[in-house]
């Protein structure tokens, strides 16, 4: 296909001159791995988002399965989270040997819904089979009801891994979407499309030491130098131990690099997608679509704008899907219901039982939300809906 257009992707980085030198920086320093610039970006997160421990790891998916493990996720457990996610939340309970099953979705959030969950550990608890973890996802960047969760956790006894890819800079209510204010541990992810980017990377955030010593190690072939955590008495300057089996999911320097300068752009990068947000709210509020939803108390991290059909349109939603990409606006579907893949078909998942997140998945539809997104492409992206809509 020949387009005369440079077509828009739904999202792509944002990279400085600034950045492009700080991954100078380490490659002509001593350390490409293990040296000081992970450390450093860690610490600034944590601080950033006010945890107190950060474990930066290769992707959030590596982060998701130690997060698991950390909390003592294995075979015989269940774990639960959202169908309208990527796939990674749900397999980080299936590489610890667990299950998963899943719970609704809200029709206004399209996040977990917490009346759902109240009623899916009403039933659970009478068959002795409650989760042993929920993953949260704040889809989109706009957070879960975290503080309804967090009630349902202690009531319930499980623990609550937010699932924070798209929300880095969002906030709930007071507390800064990473502070674990309500959850046990929380995962960022810094791929390239979320809201900042380290190339590939995840970091696992939490405010208990006995989590974070146990991620890092996990983190880390589940070797220890630390003194403390050691069970026999050091044999040198040399000496290690390996207390468990884990793994070496580690960021490199250059990763943590180029996290650590995207860091200084947070701010900007989030009040920017915001402020595009705003002026797609106002150009397509006439149009047949439901626009996203947000709570007035919370911050989105706005990683995605998130459109779906009105009900008459939804038999033509590949139609649109189709016509907008064959006008350069490369819209996305965020997500396919999780249960729907094919490796998840031996579970035996029944979709009927998921009756919010089918809608959505027949109607939803994320159209081009990034920092460098300039109001000219956005105002393309509204005349090719206006088109293929109207
Ligand atoms: C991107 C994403 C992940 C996985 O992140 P990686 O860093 O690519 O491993 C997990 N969960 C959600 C919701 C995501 O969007």
């Amino acid at each position: 296909m020949v387009k005369s257009k440079k077509s828009i992707p739904y999202g792509r980085q944002s990279i400085s001159q600034a950045d492009v030198d700080a991954v100078i920086a380490v490659l002509n320093s001593d350390y490409l791995t293990q040296g000081p610039t992970v450390a450093a970006f860690e610490r600034a997160v944590a601080d950033r988002v006010g945890a107190a421990h950060a474990i930066a790891s290769n992707s959030a998916t590596s982060s998701l399965h130690l997060a698991c493990l950390a909390l003592g996720v294995g075979p015989g457990d269940v774990v639960w989270t959202t169908p309208i996610t990527f796939v990674a939340s749900a397999n980080c309970a299936r590489y610890c040997g667990a299950s998963v099953d899943f719970v609704d979705i809200d029709p206004l959030s399209y996040n977990l819904s917490v009346d759902r969950l109240r009623e899916k550990l009403e039933q659970a608890e009478k068959h002795g089979q409650l989760p042993k973890a929920v993953v949260v996802v704040h889809l989109a960047g706009h957070p879960a009801d975290m503080s309804a969760i967090r009630s349902l956790s202690r009531q319930y006894g499980f623990y609550v891994i937010e699932d924070a890819s798209h929300a880095i800079g969002g906030s709930y209510r007071s507390t800064k979407i990473g502070s674990c204010a309500y959850s046990d541990i929380t995962i960022f992810s810094f791929h390239p499309v979320k809201v900042i980017t380290s190339g590939e990377g995840g970091m696992a955030l939490t405010n208990d030491e006995r989590l974070a010593r146990k991620i890092a190690r996990l983190n880390s072939h589940g070797i220890t130098r630390q003194a403390d955590e050691m069970q026999h008495s050091s044999h040198g300057p040399w000496y290690y131990e390996q207390l468990e089996l884990g793994y070496n999911y580690r960021m490199t320097d250059i990763h943590a690099a180029l996290g650590l300068s995207q860091l200084s752009r947070l701010e900007e990068f989030v009040s920017r997608r915001h402020l595009l947000a705003r002026r797609y709210d106002e150009a397509l509020k006439d149009l047949p679509l439901v626009l996203p939803w947000r709570h007035e108390q919370d911050y989105s991290g706005f990683h995605l704008y998130v459109v779906r059909l009105r009900d008459d349109l939804k038999k033509n939603h590949r139609a649109i899907f189709e016509a907008l990409r064959e006008r350069g606006v490369l819209v996305n579907l965020h997500y396919i219901p999780v249960y729907r893949q094919p490796d998840y078909e031996p579970l035996e998942f029944n979709a009927a039982n998921f009756p919010q997140a089918e809608t959505y998945y027949a109607s939803a539809m994320s159209i081009p939300l990034y920092p460098d997104l300039s109001e000219d492409e956005q105002n393309e992206v509204v005349l090719a809906l206006r088109e293929v809509l109207g």
